[in-house]
């Protein structure tokens, strides 16, 4: 099973749930089993609560979990049913570790974040992928706010715990443009910078800006990143946000993917292709 784990730099608002669900649209189309998860750093069990003006509409799925807008992208973008297993909060992984402790399951043991919620982050993860090709996990909120790194730390032992191959870290930043029209690239290049710090490099960094990455933008991006020009995307504005998968097709991003994951789509049967 493949997984690709979409961080945010920068600010939120970005337009990563819409890059993430563009990125299993393609996926999907080229006829793989594609599923997300939506992590989201709030001590909140559910967005059921949440002021709808503070937060967004609450979106309910059919299950009747009460989770967070995005969820609605991921189920319009990719044609699947999610669950309320699809949304992980602080809130239900912290309720859940504190609900085994009072019941003893740790034997005595220090309950700490380390191993024991990141632990139950990965499991919520690996049992929401079970049964597909490719899950995409999209962290909410933006590299280098306290409420995420738990996450970030868990997504590190993850890919360490997986092969290889199997792991893709795809980071959404903002490329700006300066009063005298150049897209500056310094935003992504320091929100890189958080990431590798927690000891995170990501595989793909995708610009949102205004317009396309002009090539020297996307030059740039990958001498500071470390990353080849080929893996440096852009997300740029468009009218209509279901736009954005044939925007990021265009660039290549389903078929970069597809071959850093080692995903043959001619390895499919017939029907599935
Ligand atoms: P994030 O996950 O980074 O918070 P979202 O994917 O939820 O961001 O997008 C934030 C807002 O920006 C949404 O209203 C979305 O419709 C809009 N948006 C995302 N990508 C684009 C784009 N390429 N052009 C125009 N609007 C976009």
């Amino acid at each position: 099973r493949k997984f690709i784990f979409v961080t945010g730099g920068v600010m939120s608002g970005l337009g990563k749930g819409i890059t993430a669900a563009s990125t299993g649209r393609l996926l999907s189309n080229a006829g793989f089993d594609v599923t997300a998860v939506k992590i989201d750093p709030y001590l909140n069990v559910d967005a059921g609560t949440m002021n709808p003006y503070q937060h967004g509409e609450v979106y309910v799925l059919k299950d009747g979990g009460e989770v967070d807008l995005d969820l609605g992208n991921y189920e319009r973008f990719l044609g699947v049913d999610m669950t309320s297993d699809h949304n992980v909060t602080t809130g239900k992984t912290y309720q859940h570790v504190i609900e085994k402790e009072r019941a003893g399951d740790y034997l005595g043991k220090t309950v700490q974040i380390i191993p024991h919620i990141t632990d139950d982050i990965k499991r919520r993860i690996r049992e929401a992928a079970e049964g597909t090709d490719v899950c995409i996990v999209e962290v909410g909120g933006t590299v280098g706010d306290i409420e995420g790194m738990p996450y970030l730390e868990a997504l590190r032992q993850f890919a360490h715990e997986e092969d290889d191959g199997d792991i893709l870290f795809t980071h959404v930043t903002l490329v700006p443009y300066s009063k005298n029209g150049e897209q500056k690239t310094k935003p992504t290049q320091h929100s890189v910078k958080e990431l590798r710090s927690i000891g995170l490099q990501p595989d793909i960094l995708v610009g949102r800006c205004e317009n396309e990455l002009e090539p020297k933008t996307k030059e740039k991006i990958a001498l500071f990143c470390d990353v080849p020009t080929e893996a440096v995307f852009s997300n740029a504005d468009v009218e209509d946000v279901y736009h954005v998968p044939l925007m990021v097709e265009e660039e290549g991003l389903d078929q970069y993917v597809m071959e850093r994951l080692n995903l043959d789509s001619e390895a499919l049967p017939p029907e599935e292709r």
